[in-house]
């Protein structure tokens, strides 16, 4: 490590190591004293420390993981979506409003909806749903008939009855038509409720996108009317006299659209078929353009999976100016412009808490002075190597190293070098390993083909949390979260780690990380000293981590905590739901803890029958079972 510039080690170049300014949106920022900081709203001056809110958290009794959910950033995130486009709107003269609706699969706990329909309710903000689920959550929320209630997926009588009599009631709800069929179904409901619906229909754009979600769109999408099936139900509607019913046309491109040239594309298309539904002779009013507002999560600004090449305001300009280009050549009226943007919503909202349990790293063993004769010729050739190690020859003497200890490695295979030669060989290769990436830190173009090598060098950091119940998107499509140290700032990080959860699955690790350049292999941290907590955050986990998480090895939910941040600094606590108790995830897989507790209670009794416990004995160790389960699925921390 470069121990002469720990003196010069600030904040504000933690700030830059870990890209803060770039991904947080301008809600998180590094203090001067080293801790990381929550701001209520980006232009805010105000911060507070996360430091200050996990030890207002413990001592309050929870434990860590912890999810933090930060209400202001859900608020802001809000207002400055319709600031956005209503600023649009403005600038560009449009006609239109602009009506935004949340997409609840993006985050269906009762508490977001809830805060989302709170906080939205001075913009007319809405609630799409795909299911009769979300149907039943939006119906018990939403309060507000001027927001547009969509309701996408497919839909069986039950549905469709309950979305009528949402419209009978006064709520400003839209039955989209996802595949033909669905047509038949709610002309019939319709008729015998005697309710007029308000239809929305759901085309497949033919233009492509890239992302992770490119299949979204296209001509293959699962969801949707192709240009001939949108014919066949403007016909059965006009037949019926029920083509005024037509008010919205809805598309979606899938989610986490980097590039801005595909959405200006897209949102072409879509609206030369709204104006071709219009001259049909419908009396439309409303273009929902869908999600795929992305999220910068690695800040790199680019068309990049894990980021977007567009900000918000120019997603904004765009499609509104796009949207009134297109009418305006046909003279239609403009619509009001719906879009479901959800992870852009509640991305920022959420972080994930949690503590590093230990630390495991590469033994670091005194190189030996001289290698006795006798050794093989390998070993002697490693030590060589090891001290001709200069800047300009690294990597002539990693490509080396790698040879002798391959040879060597064959010689132990062929009986011609034993244990303890071997043993000292691989000591001096990997003091060979860290003096060269150690040099290489010191270069300012240090040579491409040693990139990597950092990443067999790491430590492990474990860490007391599940990728799977809080990260699965990690997990199962490599989606980059910003991941750093929540205090100690101010010091350099000494250490370049990969993160282990504590589930027992080789798959539980993270270890591709966030870098504006590229993709990082390891994460710098700080020294880990055992006793004494080091804390560290996962950003931007508001969308569909929550219930896509699993139990794997039965780590449950996790505990979460909301705070309201005040102007002055403060916070308040203003909601706490415990996570899941062992006999909690228990119960999800068929078990009933009281049986599991009366089974064990028997092998214990079995045992003073035995002569193996005393009674007083079966007492603690009856305690001892019930403390594990009723307690967290987590570690506790000392
Ligand atoms: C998933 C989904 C969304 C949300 O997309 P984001 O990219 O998260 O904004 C919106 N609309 C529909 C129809 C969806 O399926």
């Amino acid at each position: 490590m470069n121990k002469r510039s720990i003196e010069t080690w600030s904040a504000a170049k933690s700030a830059d190591l870990y890209g803060v300014k770039s991904w947080s949106g301008g809600y998180f920022d590094v203090a001067e004293n080293g801790d990381l900081c929550i701001k209520p709203s980006p232009a805010s001056k105000t911060r507070v420390s996360i430091p200050e809110i996990i030890a207002g958290i413990r001592d309050r009794g929870f434990e860590m993981p912890v999810l933090l959910r930060i209400e202001n950033i859900l608020d802001s995130q809000i207002s400055l979506i319709h600031k956005s486009f209503g600023s649009a709107i403005k600038k560009l003269g449009y006609k239109g409003e602009f009506r935004g609706v949340y997409p609840i699969k993006v985050n269906q706990q009762e508490q977001v909806i809830g805060e989302i329909c709170a906080f939205g309710s001075r913009f007319h903000h809405g609630l799409e749903v795909g299911s009769k689920a979300e149907l039943i959550t939006a119906l018990s929320h939403l309060t507000d008939h001027q927001a547009c209630l969509i309701c996408n997926g497919y839909k069986d009588a039950e549905f469709i009855d309950l979305a009528l009599y949402a419209r009978k009631m006064g709520f400003n709800c839209f039955l989209v038509l996802e595949m033909p069929s669905e047509l038949e179904l709610v002309l019939e409901r319709a008729a015998a409720l005697g309710i007029d619906p308000q239809i929305g229909i759901r085309i497949k754009v033919s233009s492509q996108v890239g992302g992770h979600w490119a299949e979204s769109a296209g001509d293959l999408s699962i969801f949707g009317l192709s240009a001939s099936e949108v014919v066949d139900a403007l016909d059965r509607l006009k037949a019926e006299g029920k083509l005024d019913c037509v008010r919205l046309l809805h598309f979606h491109l899938g989610s986490q659209v980097p590039n801005i040239r595909d959405i200006r594309t897209a949102v072409h298309e879509v609206c030369r078929m709204y104006a071709e539904l219009a001259a049909e002779g419908c009396p439309m009013g409303y273009l929902d353009l869908g999600g795929g507002l992305a999220v910068d999560y690695d800040g790199s600004h680019t068309n990049f999976e894990s980021s977007r090449n567009y900000s918000l305001e120019e997603y904004c300009s765009d499609v509104v100016e796009s949207v009134m280009t297109a009418l305006d050549e046909r003279d239609i009226p403009h619509p009001h412009i719906v879009t479901e943007s959800g992870r852009a919503t509640v991305a920022y909202y959420s972080v994930l808490l949690f503590d590093v349990m230990d630390v495991s790293r590469l033994e670091n063993r005194p190189l030996p002075d001289v290698v006795p004769d006798d050794c093989p010729d390998p070993v002697h050739n490693l030590l060589e190597v090891y001290q001709a190690i200069t800047p300009r020859k690294l990597q002539e003497c990693y490509n080396d190293a790698i040879f002798y200890r391959d040879e060597m490695r064959q010689q132990f295979n062929l009986g011609q070098c034993t244990l303890r030669q071997r043993a000292m060989g691989e000591t001096i290769f990997w003091a060979i390993m860290r003096k060269v990436a150690d040099t290489m830190d010191d270069l300012k173009a240090p040579p491409r083909g040693l990139t990597d090598i950092s990443y067999p060098l790491a430590s492990i950091y474990y860490c007391n949390m599940s990728v799977f119940q809080s990260l699965p998107d990690a997990w199962a499509i490599d989606q980059l979260f910003p991941i750093m140290p929540l205090h100690r700032l101010n010091e350099q990080p000494t250490e370049k780690a990969l993160l282990a959860d504590i589930t027992c699955d080789c798959d539980g690790k993270i270890d591709h990380f966030i870098d504006p350049r590229e993709v990082k292999r390891v994460l710098e941290l700080h020294s880990f000293e055992p006793g004494e907590p080091y804390y560290m955050g996962a950003f931007l986990v508001g969308a569909y981590q929550e219930t896509l998480g699993d139990l794997h090895n039965l780590f449950g939910d996790t505990n979460v905590v909301s705070v309201r941040l005040g102007e002055d600094g403060g916070f308040d606590i203003v909601r706490e739901q415990e996570g899941d108790s062992v006999a909690d995830v228990l119960s999800y897989v068929e078990y009933d803890p009281k049986t599991v507790a009366g089974n064990f209670r028997n092998t214990a009794e079995q045992a003073v029958r035995d002569g193996r416990l005393t009674p007083q004995e079966r007492r603690d160790v009856m305690k001892a079972f019930r403390n594990c389960l009723n307690g967290y699925t987590y570690l506790h921390s000392k």
